[in-house]
Order: structure tokens, then C-alpha cells, then sequence
């Protein structure tokens, strides 16, 4: 009798090709199975099946796999296409692509494989209100309980308010939770007062358009909604929606994710690396309710992985508020993806492998799966503008913030010119003093940014200019009052902060260039009464430090919010009426090619959280060189005229869009073993691609954790064919990888690096 052994090609979460493993006879297996197998001595680890074949491999032994986790695919077959196609645009293996698609404990490593998939299904459900006896059947008790609440208790009266005239309630006794525009807190008090009752219910599948409540659009933005609905019926992939800060994007996405989700499809919303989702989470959860699943590194491991088997299982209508790794969910009835403020840098995912650009991967998979991209920015990234512009995307535009309220006025104020007039004050030129005095005098609220943390930027002698540095990386160390350390911020190596200089010995060390902490310590010698806060990765210890900071200035509890890139992004507080750029400076004085646009979006964005509402916006902008053309350009918030103009830089220089970049960067301890091979890699790049190679030479920081860094750029037209790019790169790499000497040298590759 013929036994028709059957191999598979199984994916390990590591930087390895797929190895082949045999399957045996009691075992059933199809592509995309989660498996736990035996590689190496003792240990063990979930792989993920390939590829079903009968191709013996070329060894003695085969190892078999032990057994199935999981009774169905983890991975759909668009899944595995959109795996198979990272890899290649990114150059790395399909192992590198699992460890950062799947959650950790759904491919744990060990010694033994006693861990097993948690594949229970745990049924979603949702919130309903009711009343409690006597209200439900009393009308008057009821009324009396108004009554008191309407005098005393304001949020209470309207919050049961809410409740009780509900027509749900009226004909099934109870009201969902997304149906209602009550804040949670007085709702649950409401509860514990024995008012109202609480259930938990599985989540309804009836969502027809009618189970939510959408904002009623402005005209403006209704044109705007028609305009991408119209783009996408008419086939585009991906749109832009360009909306000026404040114009109310959000509502165009609520619109369009009620549509999916009432004809049953999914919607995923990729939304910036940042806490700030938790605010946004709980917009989008007053609308549709338990239809809503966050995803974000905050979670639990064992909540990730539940989340992921939950959508696994998902017959569709599932709605993902997610960061960039969300990409890699599986969600089977996907229509729609919206990419938030898609110009933020948190979409690429640098280090480890692979180092993709979110934001550009869900237009793969938009275009992959034939569904619709959404990206949103006030400030797109020129990449996008540039395909919006030439017609490959679609484009919407809201150009007035929502509710007649203005932009804000902004000012230039010269840091030079101020001190030449003794018109400092600390890190403040008067100007901004007075705005922050007048502001405050109010009962307004202030916003100020510097994007260094810290004290001082480091230490130096008066004397003989020693300055701390770090023994491992080429870096200055960053000074830290509160801890009195000096920090790292590369390795986060740490050194007490000394006074006196340990070169010459005579005089005391001066802290140089100024980081949040020290505006904090003298925002309060100029403020005394204000109450003032930080927000910096020193002082948001937590995700609950972190809330509890928001929490306090979105209730005024504190009027002056210090902080670092953390303040630029997407807040909404209506008692914000100024915002300060410290030093506009050191965000142009950059000698990357992205520096002016980063710091036309940073600017504009952070210049965003001034004047939501009525009171008109103030921000005070305090630079050396006033008349540099960005920050003219972002005085005169014109995101037209700055996009042409750097675009027609990048066209003249051959930079993205017009051609695409590939960073390698090499690392070893030993600097001369690392020229070697660095000079070796990129001799038989040039023989390949001639001028299109530049390197090796040192970047910026040039030594971290005690390793030398070199690195070599590959520029490639606009157009070329990045399929063969993509061959010669990798059989340079090869040749790395088996040279007796070179192999020892780290290597890493960035397309498309940001
Ligand atoms: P963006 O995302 O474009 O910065 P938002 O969607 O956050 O703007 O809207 C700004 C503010 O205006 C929010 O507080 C939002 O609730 C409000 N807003 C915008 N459009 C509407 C609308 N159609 N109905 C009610 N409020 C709106
Ligand atoms: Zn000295
Ligand atoms: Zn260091």
C-alpha cells in the first residue's frame, strides 16, 4: 500500500526562512493553522502552516508537528498574501512579519509546549439601562425624583432624563448605552443610587443605520461626505480627506462607519501610537457601543490574543480603533480602513524588523482586497498630497472649523530680537509671558511645548568645556533635576549628576539648553497661583498618570500643560486658548529631508489645540529666524503653497515621492572590521546600482551601546522596478550573511525610512 507522507512549510516567529516539518496521519492541518512544533533542542514554539506539499526535504530527519492549537486558520488567505508581500517590500522573513503581527501569547517559545492557544469563546455584550422599581412603573415618583435632581443634581436630572424619555425604553423597558449621550459618570451613580439598573446583555446584531446616533453634519462637511462617497462608488482605492484642524473629520468617519456596519462589513481605524486613543475610543463607543474593540499596546498580552481570536471567529460588523499594528487583525468582512491623521510618524514602525509604514500598508491591503482607504490630516504627509494632487487618490477638503470657530492667530516672536531689548524672562520672551498672564487672568487654559525632556540639555564646564557623555553611545547626556541623574536617551544608561566639573576640577557645571522640567520649575517662579503640569515620558510613568494628567486639565483642575510631542497630538480641550512653541528652532535646525515638512505638521498641529470652541486661539511661536519660509508658510497656514514648494525641492533633488529610499544601517563593537564590511556591501551595491548608492558613512549618532554605526542609502527613481531593487539588495545581503568575517555584523534595513 502506497502512505502518502504530507510535509508543511511551517513560519516561526523568528528571523528564519519557514521550515518543513512532517504531518502526521492523525493530524489535519490547512495553510494558515496555528501548529506547535519541537525546533532546536527542547524547545518549542507556535508555528504557523505555509505551505502543504510532498516534497520530501533534503535532510535525515523530519520532525513531525506535535499538534493543532487551534481549531480554525489563524491567518485568512489575505492574510497570508499581505504576510508574503511585507516580507518582500520590506525585506525581511516571514518570521520577522509573525512576531509582529500575532500577540505574544498566541506564539509563545519555551521549553515545553504545555501552553496551549485560550480558544474559549467569550461572547460580547453591552450595556442597557433601565429603570428600577418604583420609577418604572410611578410616574409621579419619578417626577419627584426629577424635580429633586433638577435643583440639586444638574448631570444627574439630565442624564435620567435621557433615560427615561428614551423610546427604547418605552417599548422594550430597557435603552442601550450607545443610544445614549449621558456621560458614564452620572450614569452608574444613578445606578448605585438604585435608580437604575444595569445589564449586560450579548451584543445585538441588529444594526441597521437607524441603531446609531450620528452628529447631523454642517453643509460643509455633508459635501465633503458625499464628494468620498462618490469617489469610492466610483472605484478609487484610497482618498484623502483634507479638514484643517478642528473641522470635524471625525463625524465624516462616523458617518462612513455607520454605513459598513450597518450591511454587516468591518471597519478598522488606525490611530497614532498614542494614549490619547482612550479619548477617541470613548467618542466612538457612545455611538457603537460594543461594536467598538480597542487595540493597542496598553492591553493585556492575554487580552490582545483574545481579541484576536474573538475577530477571528466574527461573522462581521466588528469596528477596530487601533494603532498601527492593528493592520494585522483578522477581520474577514473589512470594507473600510481610516487612517487618522496619517501623516504621524508612529505609523512606521522602526525598529525591530519589519519597519513598516502602516498608513502605506493599509492601502496595499485596501488595493489587495478591493475595499476603500480613508486617510484623514490636517497636514498630510507630501506623499500623499502629491497622489491626492495627481488624481491616484481621491480628495475631500473641509477648509473652516466646525461651528464658525476661528483659526487662531498666530505670532512670531523673535527670540533675539527680545533678548537684545532685555525682554527675557527665563526661556520666555515677554510676549509670551504676557499672553500666558493674560490668558490665565481669564480662567483660560495654556499649552506649552518644547520637544525636549528634561532639565538641561546636558552639562557643560565654563572652564574647559567638558561636557557628560555617554560611555557607550556618542551622545551628550541629558540632564534630570528631579532624579538628579544624568540620562541617556539612546540607552538609558544613567550617572549621578556631578557639580563640579571632573576635568579641570575648579568650577561648577552649567546647565546648557533647556528641557520641560526646567520651564516647569520657572513657569512656576513666574506663576506662583497657576497650577501647572507636565507631559513627557518622565512625568507619564503609566497609562493612569497619563489619564490622570488629561484628566485634570480637561476638567481645569490645572490651567498650564508643559510637555513634549505628547501635547501636539489630536487633544480636544475647549479651555485652551494659547499655545507656545518654546524654540521653533531645533525642530528646522534638522539635517533630515523631512525636517520642514515634520516641522510644518508639528507646528500646525500643536497651533490646532488653540480656540477649539468660541474664544479665538492664540499661539505664540518663539524662533531665531522669524523669516524662515516654514514658519511663514505655517503663520500664514498655508499647507498648499508649503506642499508645492517642498515638493518641487524634492522633484529637483530626487527625493520621496520621486524616488523611493532604502536606509541599511550596519552595527558592530569592532570599527574597523565594520568599515571593512561596510565598504565590501556597498562595492557590490554600486556595481549593481552606480550612483543610486551613497555611504557608508556615519549617521548622525554614530555609536550606541557601545556598537559602531554605518550606514548606506539606496535612492531608486520613481517608477523603477522595485521587485529586481529588491533581489540585487537581498543578494548583497547574502553574500553578508556567509562572509567568514562580515557575518558577525548586524544589519539592518529600512525602506522607506521616515
Ligand atoms: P478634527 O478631527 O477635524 O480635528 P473633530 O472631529 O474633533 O475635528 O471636531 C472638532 C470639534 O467640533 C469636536 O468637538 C466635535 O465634536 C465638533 N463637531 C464637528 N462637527 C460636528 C457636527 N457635525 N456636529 C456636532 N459637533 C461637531
Ligand atoms: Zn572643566
Ligand atoms: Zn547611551
Amino acid at each position: 500500500m502506497l502512505t502518502l507522507t504530507r510535509y508543511a512549510d511551517i513560519v516561526l516567529p523568528l528571523a528564519q526562512p519557514a521550515y518543513t516539518f512532517a504531518v502526521p496521519d492523525d493530524v489535519t492541518v490547512e495553510v494558515g493553522d496555528a501548529v506547535s512544533v519541537q525546533f532546536g533542542p527542547r524547545r518549542y514554539y507556535t508555528g504557523i502552516v505555509w505551505r502543504l506539499h510532498d516534497e520530501r526535504p533534503p535532510v535525515k530527519r523530519v520532525k513531525s508537528i506535535l499538534r493543532k492549537l487551534c481549531d480554525r486558520p489563524l491567518l485568512s488567505q489575505a492574510q497570508c498574501d499581505l504576510w508574503e508581500w511585507m516580507a518582500s517590500y520590506y525585506l525581511c522573513t516571514l518570521g520577522e512579519v509573525m512576531r509582529c503581527a500575532l500577540p505574544a501569547l498566541m506564539k509563545p517559545s519555551a521549553d515545553s509546549d504545555a501552553q496551549l492557544l485560550d480558544d474559549e469563546f467569550h461572547p460580547r455584550t453591552e450595556r442597557y439601562f433601565s429603570l428600577a422599581e418604583p420609577y418604572a412603573s410611578d410616574e409621579q415618583a419619578l417626577g419627584e425624583q426629577l424635580d429633586r435632581f433638577e435643583r440639586r443634581a444638574p448631570r444627574l436630572y439630565e442624564a435620567l432624563l435621557e433615560v427615561a424619555s428614551n423610546e427604547g425604553l418605552r417599548s422594550r423597558g430597557e435603552v442601550a448605552r450607545r443610544l445614549l449621550s449621558a456621560e458614564s459618570t452620572p450614569l452608574l451613580t444613578l445606578c448605585r443610587k438604585g435608580i437604575l439598573t444595569l445589564h449586560e446583555h450579548p451584543r445585538s446584531e441588529d444594526y441597521t443605520a437607524g441603531q446609531f446616533r450620528l452628529p447631523v453634519l454642517s453643509e460643509v462637511q455633508r459635501q465633503a461626505l458625499a464628494t468620498l462617497q462618490a469617489e469610492f462608488a466610483a472605484g478609487k482605492t484610497a482618498s484623502l480627506l483634507y479638514g484643517v484642524t478642528g473641522s470635524g473629520k471625525t463625524e465624516i468617519y462616523i458617518h462612513l462607519i455607520a454605513e459598513v456596519l450597518a450591511r454587516g462589513g468591518d471597519v478598522l481605524l488606525l490611530v497614532p501610537e498614542i494614549a490619547l486613543t482612550a479619548q477617541l475610543i470613548e467618542r466612538m463607543e457612545r455611538i457603537f457601543g460594543s461594536r467598538v474593540t480597542a487595540y493597542h499596546s496598553r492591553l493585556t498580552d492575554h487580552r490582545r490574543s483574545q481579541t484576536y481570536l474573538q475577530l477571528n471567529r466574527s461573522q462581521g460588523g466588528e469596528f477596530v480603533v487601533g494603532v498601527r499594528s492593528s493592520i494585522f487583525l483578522p477581520l474577514k468582512h473589512l470594507q473600510l480602513i481610516i487612517v487618522d491623521e496619517e501623516h504621524d510618524a508612529s505609523y512606521k514602525q522602526t525598529e525591530p524588523a519589519p519597519r513598516y509604514e502602516a498608513r502605506d500598508v493599509a492601502v496595499y491591503v485596501a488595493h489587495q482586497q478591493g475595499i476603500h482607504a480613508l486617510l484623514g490630516s490636517a497636514t498630510p504627509s507630501l506623499e500623499t498630497w502629491y497622489n491626492a494632487r495627481r488624481g491616484k487618490y481621491g480628495l475631500a477638503s473641509l477648509t473652516e472649523r466646525y461651528g464658525g470657530a476661528a483659526l487662531p492667530t498666530l505670532y512670531l516672536s523673535d527670540i533675539r530680537r527680545a533678548a537684545r531689548r532685555n525682554e527675557r524672562g527665563g526661556h520666555f520672551n515677554k510676549l509670551l509671558l504676557d499672553k500666558i498672564g493674560q490668558t490665565l487672568e481669564r480662567g483660560e487654559q495654556v499649552i506649552l511645548f518644547q520637544n525636549r525632556r528634561g532639565f538641561a540639555l546636558y552639562l557643560e564646564c565654563p572652564e574647559c568645556g567638558w561636557t557628560a557623555r555617554c560611555p557607550e553611545c556618542n551622545v551628550s547626556l541629558t540632564y534630570h533635576k528631579q532624579r538628579n541623574q544624568l540620562l541617556c536617551h539612546y540607552c538609558g544608561h544613567t550617572a549621578e549628576a556631578m557639580t563640579r566639573c571632573p576635568s579641570c576640577r575648579v568650577v561648577e557645571l552649567q546647565p546648557m539648553g533647556f528641557g520641560t522640567e526646567k520651564l516647569e520649575e520657572q513657569l512656576a517662579e513666574f506663576f506662583p497661583e497657576a497650577r501647572i503640569a507636565r507631559l513627557d515620558r518622565d512625568s507619564v510613568t503609566s497609562e493612569r498618570a497619563f489619564n490622570a494628567i488629561i484628566a485634570d486639565f480637561a476638567a481645569r483642575r490645572t490651567d498650564l500643560l508643559v510637555g513634549t510631542q505628547m501635547v501636539t497630538k489630536g487633544f480636544d480641550f475647549e479651555g485652551v486658548a494659547l499655545v507656545g512653541v518654546l524654540n521653533a528652532d531645533n525642530l528646522l535646525n534638522n539635517p533630515d529631508f523631512r525636517a520642514t515638512e515634520r516641522a510644518f505638521q508639528l507646528l500646525t498641529q500643536v497651533a490646532g489645540r488653540a480656540g477649539r470652541r468660541s474664544t479665538q486661539g492664540e499661539v505664540v511661536i518663539q524662533t531665531a529666524d522669524p523669516h524662515h519660509p516654514i514658519l511663514q508658510q505655517v503663520l500664514q497656514g498655508d499647507y498648499e503653497q508649503m506642499a508645492a514648494a517642498l515638493l518641487s525641492e524634492r522633484s529637483d533633488f530626487g527625493y520621496p515621492p520621486f524616488a523611493r529610499l532604502t536606509m541599511v544601517t550596519l552595527r558592530h563593537r569592532d570599527l574597523s572590521l565594520l568599515r571593512r564590511g561596510a565598504v565590501a556591501f556597498t562595492d557590490q551595491l554600486r556595481a549593481r546600482f552606480g550612483r543610486r548608492v551613497a555611504g557608508p558613512v556615519p549617521p548622525p549618532v554614530d555609536r550606541i551601546r557601545g556598537e559602531y554605526l554605518l550606514s548606506v542609502r539606496l535612492k531608486i527613481e520613481a517608477g523603477a522596478s522595485l521587485g529586481r531593487a529588491n533581489t540585487l539588495l537581498r543578494e548583497a545581503l547574502q553574500m553578508m550573511a556567509q562572509h567568514p568575517d562580515f557575518k558577525s555584523i548586524t544589519i539592518s534595513v529600512n525602506v522607506d525610512p521616515q
